[in-house]
């Protein structure tokens, strides 16, 4: 009563919302859903039975159960438990809260880029939105007044925090499609599911849980998510039910207030997924090629182009293999033609090359990436590709020796490899480095001496020079045509020299 009378005073509808459906919790047998136990991550599986034999309920959920079930390879292993973030950090050495907005735990099993991380949740209870502290949408205010808040929404309904613990149940009915709400125990074998994620998953209908609508408006960044998973899925024969497809072109200007960060994160995941090309051809046939993100506008209009489809194509084909991608390789691609075109304005107002190039890209990055916080190694990583692009073509002194002892040669020289493939240099040029990366000291020499002949007045162009002779067998590294940087331990040619 006193709560009502509050609201009536604030604003606020009356708080009697509809307590929605919250979906009858199914067992399914293994009989029935064939999942391999055994294709479930061993540190995921070792999370779950740590919270069981705790005392906890725990589950592998999401995408990778739907994966399973589909016969895909789950990218990434998720869990949910009735433990909250404390008592679950309390169970491994090596465990972390993090977030605001939605707090989880990461739990980190090995060192390095070795390392793995199994995201825990807490099973969350149902929002009742209008029951929620009201705050404003500014993202600078709502900051400072949301610390301490469990729950809370702006005044469109978009959840802004969202850690009220809850039973499993009403976890399920805050997931978004029907077959990412499924829960598998590795222990049992059982696929428990509430909102026919396994009839759906059968039928291959991409369903959001609850009515779309409000589901978009409570969080926007699911219209993004429903793109990547019509692009991920649609192969199989994935379909949109049609109240969740429809209102996706039309919501999508609810985007505009949701954080650049969050905006620039699920970007990353629709290209670095495995599926990018085909989420750009789901976002022009949805009619979101324009307006969920400035710089994915960019990468939609410039898919087209040679050398940013050569890389695009290039990041699904190592993530179906299985190969690390970095988004610094990815976006450097994506925003080449600008610092190439900046850069030649400068070197045509007869501008010092390298310097030139740093303006030219300080540019870019003003331009294009804005002010996206905790970007600062990836746009290093971008400078740096970048930067050593104009260094492989000094292949005469020290330069060669030092420009592939660097970090980040790898990514360089993929980046590099890519551009001869659409004949923005020589082949020849690219080849002559992946020769040279995987060269002994003594071969190293010879090229060195062979470029500088090649120099020399009146010489063969690079193309038609002859193969250096070799002294030791390569290195192991393999500079595979247009393969995506991510530096040494990628197995590249720094390992082999
Ligand atoms: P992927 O295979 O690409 O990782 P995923 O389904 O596992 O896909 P995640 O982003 O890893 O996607 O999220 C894990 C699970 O958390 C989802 O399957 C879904 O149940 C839930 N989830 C994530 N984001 C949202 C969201 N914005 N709204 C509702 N549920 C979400
Ligand atoms: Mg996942």
């Amino acid at each position: 009563m006193i709560k009502k009378f509050i609201q009536k005073m604030l604003g606020k509808p009356s708080g009697d919302s509809v307590k929605p459906h919250f979906g009858k919790r199914v067992e399914v047998p293994v009989s029935v859903h064939s999942i391999d136990v055994a294709l479930v991550d061993e540190r995921a599986l070792n999370v779950v039975l740590t919270l069981q034999d705790a005392g906890f309920e725990a589950y592998v959920v999401g995408g990778a159960v739907r994966d399973l079930l589909l016969g895909l390879r789950p990218k990434d292993f998720d869990v949910a438990t009735d433990a909250t973030p404390e008592q679950v950090k309390g169970l491994f050495r090596r465990a972390f809260i993090i977030g605001r907005r939605f707090r989880i735990v990461h739990v980190v099993y090995g060192r390095g880029r070795e390392h793995e991380v199994i995201e825990v949740s807490t099973f969350r209870a149902y929002l009742d939105n209008t029951a929620a502290e009201q705050v404003s949408g500014n993202e600078r205010t709502s900051k400072s007044e949301l610390a301490g808040m469990k729950h809370a929404v702006d005044a469109s309904g978009r959840v802004l925090r969202d850690n009220v613990w809850g039973p499993q149940d009403e976890d399920a009915t805050r997931r978004d499609f029907t077959i990412n709400a499924m829960y598998y125990d590795p222990q049992s074998q059982y696929l428990v599911d509430y909102h026919g994620g396994m009839q759906d998953a059968k039928k291959r209908i991409l369903r959001m849980i609850g009515d779309p609508v409000a589901r978009y408006r409570e969080d926007p960044v699911r219209i993004i998510r429903a793109v990547r998973f019509a692009a991920k899925l649609s192969p199989l024969g994935f379909k949109f039910e049609s109240k969740t497809g429809k209102p996706l072109a039309t919501m999508c200007n609810l985007l505009a207030d949701v954080p650049q960060s969050r905006l620039f994160d699920e970007m990353l995941k629709l290209l670095q997924t495995g599926h990018a090309l085909a989420s750009i051809d789901q976002l022009k046939q949805l009619g979101l090629h324009k307006g969920i993100y400035p710089l994915l506008d960019v990468v939609v209009e410039r898919a087209d182009t040679p050398f940013v489809k050569a890389a695009l194509s290039d990041t699904d084909r190592r993530v179906g293999e299985g190969k690390p991608v970095a988004p610094s390789f990815l976006l450097a691609c994506v925003l080449w033609a600008d610092v190439r075109s900046g850069w030649d304005a400068r070197l045509a107002r007869r501008e010092h090359a390298s310097p030139a190039l740093q303006d030219a890209i300080d540019e870019v990055f003003d331009a294009r990436i804005g002010d996206v916080s905790g970007r600062g190694k990836l746009a290093a990583d971008m400078r740096e590709i970048w930067m050593m692009q104009p260094r492989f073509e000094k292949r005469v002194g020290s330069t060669p020796f030092s420009l592939v002892e660097q970090a980040r040669f790898r990514a360089g020289f993929d980046f590099l490899r890519l551009r001869a493939e659409v004949s923005e240099i020589d082949v020849a040029l690219a080849d002559w480095w992946q020769e040279f990366s995987t060269a002994d000291d003594a071969s190293r020499e010879d090229l060195v001496q062979q470029a500088k002949e090649e120099k020399a007045p009146g010489s063969n162009s690079p193309k038609s020079r002859r193969a250096p002779r070799r002294r030791k067998p390569a290195g192991t590294g393999s500079a595979g045509s247009g393969s995506m940087g991510s530096g040494p331990s990628s197995g590249g040619p720094t390992q082999g020299a």
